[in-house]
C-alpha cells in the first residue's frame, strides 16, 4: 500500500456514560501491564478472521483483547487509557487497506504499534465477503495461521518492560 502523510478528521459526539465491565477489565490490565490487541472489526470474512486471531493472541501472556469502539469514542474510559498508556499495541488488521491501523498510527503513535495483515499469511478467501461463506472449521484454521504468526513475531521482536520474555508467560 501507498504510504502517504495526507490525513482526514471525524467527528465523534461525546457520551458521559461508562461501561462498568468494561472500566474494571481495563483498570485491571492496566495495573498489570497487559498488552492490548486489536483488530479492524472488518465486517468480511478477512475482518472476522482478524478478529478471531485478536482472541487467539489474547489468550496468551502479557496479552488481552482491547476494544476499539472504546479506544476511539469513549477516550475517558479505562480501557481507552489503558489502550493508549500501554508501552505496545498489537493490532491485526483483516487485510492490506488496514483501515484501523491507519486510524491508530496517528492516535497512538507508530512507534507503539505491531501492525499485521491477517490475510497476507493465509492467502485465501478474497472471492468472499459474508464471514459464512466460508465454514466455521476454515475460519478458525486461518485465524490460528495468523495468531501463530503474530505471536512468534512479537516473541522475536518485543520484549516487555518487566524485562521477562512474552514467551515465557509474563504474568
Ligand atoms: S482492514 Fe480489510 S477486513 Fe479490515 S475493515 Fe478494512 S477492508 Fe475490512
Amino acid at each position: 500500500m501507498k504510504e502517504t502523510e495526507e490525513v482526514f478528521t471525524i467527528a465523534v459526539t461525546v457520551t458521559d456514560k461508562h461501561c462498568p465491565a468494561g472500566e474494571r477489565a481495563g483498570s485491571d490490565y492496566m495495573r498489570e501491564g497487559k498488552i492490548p490487541v486489536l483488530s479492524c472489526e472488518g465486517a468480511c470474512i478477512r475482518g472476522e478472521i482478524a478478529r478471531l486471531a485478536a482472541y487467539m493472541v489474547a489468550k496468551e501472556e502479557p496479552f488481552r483483547r482491547g476494544c476499539h469502539g472504546e479506544l476511539l469514542s469513549v477516550p475517558g474510559s479505562a480501557l481507552a487509557r489503558w489502550m493508549t498508556t500501554a508501552e505496545k499495541v498489537i493490532l491485526i488488521d483483516g487485510c492490506f487497506l488496514h483501515c484501523q491501523g491507519r486510524v491508530l498510527e496517528n492516535l497512538i503513535g507508530r512507534e507503539k504499534l505491531a501492525r499485521f495483515d491477517a490475510l497476507s499469511h493465509y492467502k485465501k478467501y478474497t472471492e468472499h465477503f459474508d464471514i459464512d461463506s466460508v465454514p466455521e472449521a476454515g475460519r478458525k484454521e486461518a485465524a490460528r495461521l495468523v495468531a501463530d504468526a503474530v505471536l512468534a513475531e512479537i516473541r522475536q521482536t518485543y520484549s516487555p518492560a518487566c524485562g521477562c520474555k512474552a514467551a515465557d508467560g509474563c504474568a
